[in-house]
């Protein structure tokens, strides 16, 4: 060997100033900035920008543009990540800002960064409220408005329509061109499940498996095709609730190949997935191992579990949702699995989300089984640790069980009727019952139409419960053509395809053609429910009085000082009349009615008559 390297030492000295030249020009490349631009007149004058590149942190960064000042810069365990902690001085003009790494050798690099004026009215936007109605789709499954994009170069997983788990080739340019359809159906939010770029080998058609934090996923469209679908959608008067996670992110990710740091996730000796116990983290008598499994284990196997206590991946999470609402121009975030996140930095998040929107709409996804282990998470709860998560809206896990077993039960002390009442009296314990968003079903449960046992009837007074308890309404997309599908069976069969999203499908629920009678009843009726709802000030800004079931009629009134709306819910085989007298305090005042789906006028309020398995929404008049 000696005498090798002897004879070839010119060579191999060559061979290593020429490698190490090549190391030199690889350094001098900047792979990301992120957030990839900025804005200026925030709220919140710190930014820190997360610089990746081979061996970046060996350059000093210097930045010439009035305004902007670097105030701390950050190296971490990988030569290849810098942050940059930035001060972007209030009165800040946008413009294009030179950054400058200077190498210890060879040529320093500049990097444009841009920093843009804001769109007027950005901090004043309104989040949803309770006069909103929220559609559910999930992009894959909903309509392919761009069959060119269905394959795109560099994804790794192949369209497939036969799949129930491949991807279908659904859009954003689909979602466009139905939004008039949505909006006609009289909803006035979408919740679209998450666009990100989700580039993994496993199926990641939900979009669940982030592999890019600033990207749309080519296949559904491009960030501006996104921004321009919010655009179009605000134009219908639909609002668009983002689908975000932050628990974890696909092994697709850049990350995975080159961690920040080792504790920029949480990380096991062997693989370990969560307990999903979320009621570990509020019991008193939790277990730290458990806690802590629940908290930092993994999703699944290619979903690695971001760890938020470093501080360098809060702040890149927090930053990554103000850009979206900033770049995108949307309404409001869902939260994807809201509990399994460190609840103190969840806190953070929400503070300076709304320290630059005051009126922006944040709901978590708490699945949760009792209504006292979801309110712990809403804002304000009265909790004993003393914990505030500031999130303003929760998911009503609680009443969506009891939706779906209380029209196949018989009725008594605590089942049928009586199961919807007594989940609605344990309101008490929210902070605030109104922002509550009541649903049926979503993309993670079997479709309600089968769990109502394809039983239209019943279908239908689950929507009325929905559209017309506290809180507002989601509905997931299909439930208005009684889309089926046990989740047991798999994921995809609970999110199909959307019947006319693609070309040459043999049925279009978009205009009608070959729906079955019940499908196209069932369109009508949910259209009429949600239009009647947007104008019910009884239902949108009234309280709620509920009355305990008798034989199965669960009778409640959305009120205010001049209107009041009397639902009527009879879960019984049989129709039903009976005497009012022990509403008395509800209709006082009131002499008429109408229900405003059948249309049946009461000239009187004494006796009700109701059919067998039927609601009835009858606006009270004086
Ligand atoms: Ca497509």
């Amino acid at each position: 060997m000696n005498k090798i390297f002897k004879i070839y030492r010119p060579v191999i000295l060559l061979a290593f100033v020429f490698l190490m030249g090549i190391q030199i020009a690889i350094a001098q490349k900047i792979e990301r900035i992120e957030p990839p631009f900025w804005w200026t007149g925030m709220k919140e004058t710190s930014l820190q920008l997360m610089v990746y590149g081979s061996k970046i942190s060996q350059s000093r960064p210097s930045v010439d543009y009035p305004g902007l000042t670097i105030r701390e810069i950050q190296r971490v365990e990988n030569p290849d990540y810098l942050f940059i902690n930035l001060e972007v001085a209030e009165n800040t003009r946008p413009g294009m800002a030179a950054l400058q790494f200077r190498f210890p050798k060879g040529k320093p690099l500049t990097y444009s960064y841009a920093l843009k004026e804001r769109a007027s009215g950005s901090a004043e936007r309104q989040g949803f409220d309770n006069g909103d109605a929220i559609y559910l789709l999930m992009p894959d499954r909903f309509s392919n408005g761009n069959p060119d994009n269905d394959n795109m170069p560099g994804m790794v997983d192949r369209a497939n329509r036969n799949n129930p788990d491949g991807r279908h080739g659904g859009d954003l340019k689909g979602i466009e061109n139905h939004l008039d359809y949505i909006a006609g159906m009289g909803f006035t939010a979408l919740w679209i499940n998450p666009v990100f770029e989700c580039n993994v080998k496993t199926p990641s058609y939900h979009g669940y498996s982030i592999t890019d934090f600033y990207r749309v996923d080519p296949r559904l469209g491009s960030n501006d095709d996104y921004k321009a679908l919010v655009d179009k959608a605000h134009k219908n008067g639909l609002k668009v609730i983002k689908d975000m996670v932050f628990n974890h992110f696909g092994d697709g990710h850049y990350w995975m190949k080159n961690l920040p740091m080792p504790d920029w996730i949480n990380q096991w000796p062997t693989f370990t997935r969560s307990n999903f116990r979320a009621g570990t983290l509020t019991d008193p008598h939790a277990a730290e191992a458990d806690k802590d499994k629940m908290l930092k284990g993994w999703f699944d196997v290619m979903m690695a579990d971001l760890n938020q206590e470093n501080p360098l991946v809060a702040n890149y999470l927090i930053q990554n949702s103000i850009w979206w609402i900033e770049f995108a121009g949307i309404d409001g975030i869902r939260m994807d699995t809201y509990p399994y996140s460190e609840r103190n930095f969840m806190a953070e998040w929400m503070r300076r989300i709304h320290q630059e929107y005051p009126n922006f709409s944040v709901v978590g996804e708490v699945w949760m089984n009792s209504p006292q282990q979801v309110a712990y998470w809403q804002q304000n709860y009265r909790n004993g640790d003393g914990f505030n998560s500031y999130l303003d809206h929760v998911f009503d896990f609680p009443l969506k069980y009891a939706v779906g077993e209380a029209f196949m039960e018989s009725n008594g002390w605590s089942t049928g009727a009586a199961k919807l009442y007594e989940t609605l009296s344990y309101d008490f314990l929210y902070e605030d019952p109104q922002k509550i968003i009541a649903f049926a079903d979503n993309h993670d449960f079997d479709r309600i139409f089968n769990t109502l046992g394809e039983d239209v009837q019943k279908l239908r007074m689950a929507l009325v419960l929905i559209a017309t308890t506290r809180g507002l309404p989601q509905i997931y997309y299909g439930t208005e053509i009684l889309m089926t599908g046990w989740e047991n069976q798999g994921h995809g069969y609970i999110r199909q395809d959307f019947p006319g999203g693609w070309p040459n499908d043999s049925v279009n629920a978009f205009n009608g053609n070959g729906l079955s009678e019940q499908q196209a009843e069932t369109q009508a009726f949910v259209k009429h429910l949600m239009h009647w709802r947007r104008k019910s000030d009884a239902v949108i800004h009234g309280k709620l009085k509920h009355y305990i079931p008798e034989e199965g009629v669960y009778v409640y009134f959305r009120y205010t000082d001049e209107q009041s709306v009397m639902v009527v819910i009879n879960n019984n085989k049989e129709s039903r009349s009976f005497r009012t007298e022990r509403f008395a305090e509800s209709l006082e005042g009131y002499s008429t009615g109408t229900d405003v789906l059948s249309r049946t006028y009461f000239d009187q309020l004494r006796i009700i008559h109701v059919p067998a398995m039927t609601a009835r929404i009858i606006e009270l008049q004086k």
